[in-house]
């Protein structure tokens, strides 16, 4: 065999694909089903919840629209067979499996955990044992586990979904972009929800002024939000669910819920993967340490994806799947690329950015800000959605757009414009000369670019928003 590609997630797919697309002999040989984390526990069952979620608000708004009806009630085992079907359906609609298979792909699915035998020799728990000039690790990750006492009564996102019914309540500790998706899905089923972060702010990788936003909304909506909450000592079990103990300057406290949700970071899943027999050698972080060309210590072993720690994200995993795959058949010839890397999640309100932050542009440029409230502009105003804001950052000496951040209704989509733009080295006056639709959501972007361009070039200084 040419190729062993190890995890079929979004990282092992395309490894595969592009693989045997260059001509390579190639098997995908995976643990459980094809589709890896990504299809089957994150963003597609996530974004179903956050879906049910957003109908559940917005059926209370119906009444300010003249229609009645009575108060929703969520059927919670009905909503986890509903993502269970998405799940299965998105997977069924997939193309990547016959295309692998129309390449002559062999595909192992339901394998059991892959592991070097030496480093061109795998074998799985299922029995097989392969053997390959070059092997691709894609194997993803796993949520970080604590070294706390109690911290077997703790549940992860993965559980969260997996329950028989909504909890009365639930404690999640960590705010990045997972904890703060279940606080908000749970908070809108109806949980009574707190939300502990051990920084000084949620969303600590986002915008200072998303962070403060994102979590002012949450306490609106009657979460609970303990920023610089202190350090966890403990977990106990309580006969009506679980305890943190905690303390701060000294100060001993606790807090209780049905369910604890631990999400405090990803982790690479390497531990069954016997990475010493190959000679792969894992970064102080634990991921899998590779270059620009996404090889590892041993010349014969790429790795892609979440393994290997950077953003860890479906697109970022498919654009590694297909610079690994593509060196490891023609040799080191690709290096990574810089991309643009838009980020969001699908909480209430939704938040998104692309490019830098307002703190990290003004480190290196001398900038210029608009900000455009969600209360302004017609379409918020019409769907009854005015909470939230855009800020769009750009560099005064050139006018290239450095950045944008939203917070509210469809903020995901609004920044995928200004990812395209900053790809396009758009400049804040050409974004302003684009006529966008009115009355939509993107619509705050040609705003948004005007105050910019505004403050930049004297032509702009008309008052045309
Ligand atoms: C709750 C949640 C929500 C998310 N939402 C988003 C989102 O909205 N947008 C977005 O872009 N990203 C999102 N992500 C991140 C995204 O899912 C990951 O970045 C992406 O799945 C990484 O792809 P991957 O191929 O590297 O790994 P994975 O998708 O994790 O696939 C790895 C596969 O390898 C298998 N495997 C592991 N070890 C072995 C072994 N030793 N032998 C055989 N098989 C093995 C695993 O079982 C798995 O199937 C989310 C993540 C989570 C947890």
């Amino acid at each position: 065999m040419d190729v062993v590609v190890i995890g079929a997630g979004p990282a092992g797919l395309i490894a595969a694909l592009r693989a045997a697309e260059l001509g390579a002999r190639t098997v995908l040989v995976t643990r459980g089903a094809v589709g890896g984390m990504a299809a089957n526990d994150g963003p597609i069952p996530v974004r179903t919840l956050a879906q049910a979620a957003r109908l559940l608000r917005e059926s209370r708004q119906l009444g300010r629209f003249g229609i009645t009806v009575s108060e929703p009630i969520l059927d919670y085992p009905r909503l986890l067979a509903r993502t269970c079907e998405v799940v299965h359906e998105v997977c069924e609609h997939s193309t990547r499996r016959e295309h692998l298979e129309n390449l002559g792909v062999t595909i192992h699915e339901q394998s059991g955990t892959a592991r070097f035998v030496d480093p061109h020799t795998v074998e799985t728990e299922s029995g097989l044992r392969l053997q390959a000039d070059k092997i691709i690790l894609c194997a993803g990750g796993t949520s970080r586990r604590l070294s706390i006492p109690g911290f077997e009564w703790t549940a992860t996102h993965s559980d969260a979904w997996g329950l028989p019914a909504v909890p009365p309540s639930m404690l999640v500790v960590g705010a990045g972009a997972t904890g703060v998706q279940v606080a908000s899905v749970f908070q809108t089923f109806g949980s009574r929800v707190q939300l502990f972060q051990a920084g000084p702010r949620i969303l600590p990788t986002e915008d200072e002024d998303v962070s403060a936003a994102v979590a002012a909304a949450f306490r609106e909506s009657g979460m609970v939000v303990r920023e610089n909450f202190g350090t966890i000592e403990s977990f106990e079990k309580m006969p009506s669910g679980v305890r943190i103990v905690f303390s701060k300057d000294g100060v001993r406290d606790t807090a209780e819920a049905v369910l604890v949700v631990v999400a405090v970071g990803w982790v690479a899943d390497t531990a069954g993967l016997n990475l010493s027999a190959a000679g792969v050698e894992t970064d102080p972080r634990g991921y899998v340490r590779v270059d620009t060309y996404l090889q590892t210590s041993a010349p014969n072993v790429f790795a892609a994806g979440d393994i290997t720690g950077r953003l860890m994200l479906v697109p970022q995993a498919i654009h590694d799947g297909f610079v690994a795959a593509t060196n490891s058949v023609q040799g080191l010839t690709t290096p990574l690329w810089d991309q643009v890397s838009p980020v969001g999640s699908f909480t209430e309100p939704e938040y998104a950015q692309v490019g830098l932050t307002e703190a990290k542009a003004r480190e290196k440029h001398d900038v210029v800000v608009a900000v455009i409230r969600f209360d302004e502009t017609a379409r918020t105003i019409i769907d009854g959605r005015t909470t939230g804001f855009c800020k769009l950052i750009a560099d005064r000496a050139t006018g290239t757009i450095l950045g944008c951040h939203v917070v509210g209704e469809r903020a995901v989509e609004i920044v995928q414009v200004v990812a395209i733009a900053i790809a396009a080295g758009l400049r804040v006056d050409n974004m302003a000369k684009v006529p966008l639709s009115f009355p939509t959501y993107a619509g705050i972007l040609g705003r948004a670019a005007y105050r910019a361009a505004q403050q930049i070039y004297p032509e702009f200084s008309g008052r045309m928003y």
